[in-house]
C-alpha cells in the first residue's frame, strides 16, 4: 500500500512513518497545492492531527520534497515538488481556482538577472504566481 508514497519519502531521506505516508499519498493523489486543512479532511480519520501534519510538512519542505505556495489566500498550500513538473499557477482571487502553468519562461530572465547582479554568485529557484479572475467568476458578475 502506498509504496510510490513511501518511496518518495525514503528518496528524499525522510523516515517512512504510517502519517507521512499518508499525507504524501494525499498529496499525490490529490495533484494540487493544498492547505493543511485539505490535508486533514483528505485523510482518513485519525492518521494524523493537525500538530503531526504541521511537523511533517515542515519536515517534507526542509528536505525539498513539497514546497510552500503563497497564493495570497491567507493560508499556505503545500505542493509536491516534482522533478521535471516545474511549473507556474494561476490563481482566481474571486474563488480560489488554481490551474497549473507548464511553461516557464523565467529561467532566461533569472540567467539576465545574475549576470546583471553584483552581489549573487548563483540561483536556486524562483517562484510566480499569476493573479486573476476565473472565466466562472467572470460569468457571475
Ligand atoms: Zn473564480
Ligand atoms: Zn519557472
Amino acid at each position: 500500500m502506498h509504496t510510490r508514497a513511501a518511496d518518495y519519502l525514503r528518496d528524499h531521506g525522510l523516515k517512512a512513518t504510517a502519517p507521512r505516508v499518508a499525507i504524501v499519498a494525499v498529496l499525490l493523489k490529490e495533484k494540487r497545492p493544498l492547505s493543511v486543512q485539505d490535508l486533514l479532511d483528505a485523510l482518513p480519520k485519525k492518521t494524523a492531527d493537525q500538530a503531526t501534519a504541521y511537523r511533517s510538512l515542515e519536515a517534507f519542505a526542509e528536505a525539498g520534497l513539497i514546497h510552500r505556495l503563497d497564493l495570497g489566500q491567507g493560508k499556505a498550500l503545500y505542493e509536491l515538488s516534482e522533478e521535471g513538473e516545474h511549473h507556474h499557477h494561476l490563481v482566481c482571487t474571486s474563488c480560489g481556482k488554481i490551474e497549473d502553468v507548464e511553461d516557464c519562461e523565467v529561467e532566461a530572465f533569472a540567467r539576465r538577472a545574475l549576470e546583471a547582479s553584483k552581489r549573487f554568485a548563483e540561483l536556486h529557484h524562483h517562484s510566480l504566481e499569476l493573479f486573476g479572475i476565473c472565466k466562472d467568476c467572470v460569468k457571475k458578475r
